[in-house]
């Protein structure tokens, strides 16, 4: 079952790039596997895919320590300062860097550790209060220049989540605010290339808006249980 959703994930994917006049090797699919067992990520590796994502601090480290296949992990959701222990060894990049404090404490980490973190930073592009993320440009400018100046970060780019809604138009304005925001600073001279955004339900609209990083668990893997 796995293989054959990520067959159709691949095919959905090339065809919008081609439809936007962008190469499916623009686009780096991260299967988010938070409450998915070990097993079925093994199958999702086995089927070709290495980046996987979580959001809980915890269940990254420990399935990092359990599963022994050359994975990339991807810390995905909100970070507290004080979780960024658990997941400094093991994160490839951290999409969720939403202040000066955490950028501070993942650099010390970082250095501790004798490693580069490569990080994102959220933006929050739909307003909405119970969404996480930077809203204000001068808040994501000073966090840049911090890590430009850090030492042990790589700022990579921008991850933002568009609200859970089907009114399209109201997705494509936060991809496109998002967008905005990663051309933005880019032209203040930030070497970035990355663009989180898309998941199960707007990847495509994500694709057409210049998102380089997919984050897709439901399609993947399934219905999540949370209950496990
Ligand atoms: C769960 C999650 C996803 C994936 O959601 P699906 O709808 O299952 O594809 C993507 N990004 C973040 C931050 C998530 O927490």
């Amino acid at each position: 079952m796995i293989a054959e959703n990520l067959q159709i994930i691949k095919e959905k994917i090339d065809k919008k790039c081609g439809f936007c006049g962008r190469g499916g090797d623009e686009i780096t699919l991260i299967a988010v596997s938070k409450t998915q067992p070990v097993s079925a990520i093994n199958d999702v590796f086995n089927a070709g895919i290495v980046n996987f994502g979580e959001n809980k601090p915890q269940e990254l480290k420990s399935k990092s320590e359990i599963i022994t296949a050359p994975l990339k992990w991807h810390m995905i959701g909100h970070l507290q300062t004080n979780k960024v222990k658990y997941i400094i060894d093991c994160a490839e990049y951290i999409h969720s860097v939403d202040s000066i404090k955490l950028a501070e404490e993942i650099n010390l980490r970082a250095a501790k550790a004798g490693k580069i973190q490569k990080i994102l930073l959220e933006v929050n592009t739909s307003g909405e209060d119970s969404k996480f993320g930077l809203k204000d440009k001068n808040d994501i400018l000073s966090i840049a220049n911090f890590c430009e100046n850090s030492g042990s970060l790589n700022l990579c780019g921008l991850m933002t989540m568009a609200p859970f809604t089907d009114n399209e138009e109201v997705i494509r304005d936060c991809f496109g605010k998002a967008k905005n925001l990663f051309d933005w600073l880019k032209g203040e001279g930030f070497g970035i290339t990355e663009l989180s955004m898309g998941m199960t339900n707007d990847f495509e609209i994500a694709i057409e808006e210049g998102a380089t990083m997919l984050r897709i668990g439901t399609a993947i893997f399934g219905e999540r249980n949370y209950l496990i």
